[in-house]
């Protein structure tokens, strides 16, 4: 049985006083979430007094990055030894927002897979098609290309270390989500693409839906069979929407 988890990322967004007014959220309702797990991914300046603020709460903490080498002259990058010290038990690897506007290459989105693994940091894979691609009938091979990266190079059990994240493109931070039925379709797709390779991996991974989900849709969404959890952007800015998803589940 797969466990739900519901995964904020915050991105470039928060101040000294906001995230503290966040978790502390967070905290006070998260006894209500029974049925999820729940993660935040905030931005890398306030990884340690984000860890600080949650204590021995149960709530998960991620980078929204993370370096492919162990150390050394990489200017503005984050060594995973440097994650682990500060507890983060996940990174966000691929955000098409890395790989659009910072030209991320699938093939260094793998070796940042690689690298977490490494160290024990669970790699949120992010994959997922744009409006032209999905409208030009080649969402399947965009996806198929993005995994194939992390598994041609590492192995179909390397995915089993991981959490994937699949996000339409034409969905993040625009407000528009995928239909529970489109999204049901691409994870079945997804999870059915693995089982060739490892029943097993295919049974055990989870695998997110992200792109505007939020307190009015994710139920829906949670509720279909391939979809086990969210990774949330703009609604996990506010403690009770953030709570709400997770209660969603
Ligand atoms: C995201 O950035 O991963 C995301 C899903 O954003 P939003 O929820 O705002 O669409």
């Amino acid at each position: 049985m797969r466990r739900t988890l519901i995964a904020g990322n915050w991105k470039m967004n928060g101040s000294l006083s906001s995230i503290e007014t966040l978790i502390n959220g967070i905290k006070n309702g998260l006894a209500e979430v029974t049925n999820a797990d729940m993660a935040v991914c905030p931005p890398a300046i306030y990884i340690p007094k984000v860890n600080e603020l949650i204590g021995d709460a149960n709530i998960g903490l991620g980078s929204q990055n993370i370096c492919d080498q162990e150390a050394g002259a990489f200017t503005g990058e984050l060594a995973p030894s440097m994650l682990k010290e500060f507890n983060c038990r996940y990174a966000i690897i691929g955000h098409s927002e890395r790989r659009s506007l910072y030209s991320e290459s699938d093939e260094l989105v793998a070796k940042r897979f690689a690298m977490a693994v490494k160290h024990g940091i669970t790699p949120l894979f992010c994959i997922g098609e744009t409006l032209q691609e999905r409208e030009s009938g080649v969402m399947e091979d965009v996806v198929s290309r993005q995994l194939d990266a992390v598994i041609d190079s590492q192995g179909i059990d390397a995915i089993g270390q991981c959490v994937i994240a699949y996000e339409p493109v034409w969905a993040i931070g625009t407000g528009v989500t995928a239909s529970p039925e489109q999204a049901q379709a691409v994870h079945a797709f997804i999870r059915n693409k693995l089982a060739a390779l490892s029943e097993d991996v295919a049974a055990k991974v989870q695998i997110l839906y992200g792109g505007s989900m939020n307190a009015a849709n994710a139920a829906e969404l949670l509720s279909q069979t391939d979809i086990d959890g969210g990774l949330i952007g703009g609604a996990a800015l506010k403690a009770d929407d953030f709570l709400a998803i997770g209660k969603s589940a």
